[in-house]
């Protein structure tokens, strides 16, 4: 704890007071123009690797980057909520679903793991690892750990292009969704900015 306090002092006195005309302008409000749903893992963070500034993006972060499909039932939806902000009222222009390699939720997808919470949140990613086992086998475990990393991606791209309110702005041409995977270990960042589905190197 002291190592995060120290931290912010730190930030306080260097950063913040550095930047204060842009602290002053974001306490009026925020405009972000992209949202990016990124995975809770600490070694994936957004706003570190795209070098963006405090209101530059409106960052989601939940166990392995997944996009739950669009099912208004009253219950408790964080990662939809979230969406329905940046879309509805932020009117962002860009969503990024950000995958990552060595995804833990991945791990648990591809083993037994149940728990409380993870067990049946992973298992909307199940058609990933269908997916991904009928492309690679499970010879190769590390090749189908990120096949799969790669198919959940499309999976969520897929449940985000059925949110009303968001098919409507893509087709208006006022939003676009993207999937980007990085690569923790190479440090290289895959995009499917082709359209095609298929991941290519960007960086
Ligand atoms: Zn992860």
């Amino acid at each position: 704890m002291r190592r995060l306090i120290e931290g912010y002092r730190l930030f306080h006195q260097t950063y913040y007071q550095e930047h204060r005309e842009m602290f002053d302008q974001l306490a009026l409000g925020q405009a972000p123009k992209a949202m990016v749903i990124s995975c809770c893992d600490s070694r994936v963070d957004p706003g570190l690797i795209f070098n963006a500034a405090p209101g530059e993006i409106f960052t989601l972060r939940n166990v392995a980057n997944l996009v739950p499909p669009y099912s208004p039932d009253g219950n408790y939806h964080g990662t939809s909520a979230a969406i329905e902000f940046a879309v509805c009222s932020l009117n962002v222009e860009h969503i990024i679903v950000l995958g990552h390699a060595r995804c833990g939720g991945i791990t648990a997808l591809l083993g037994a793991h149940e728990g409380d919470f993870i067990g049946p949140w992973m298992r909307m990613a199940e058609p990933a690892r269908d997916a991904a086992l009928a492309q690679v086998g499970d010879a190769d475990h590390e090749r189908l750990h990120r096949v799969c990393e790669l198919e959940s991606l499309k999976i969520s791209l897929a449940n985000l292009a059925e949110f009303p309110w968001v098919r409507e702005r893509v087709a208006a041409g006022r939003l676009a969704l993207h999937g980007w995977y990085f690569d923790i270990e190479k440090g290289e960042l895959l995009t499917t900015g082709n359209g095609s589905g298929v991941f290519e190197r960007v960086v």
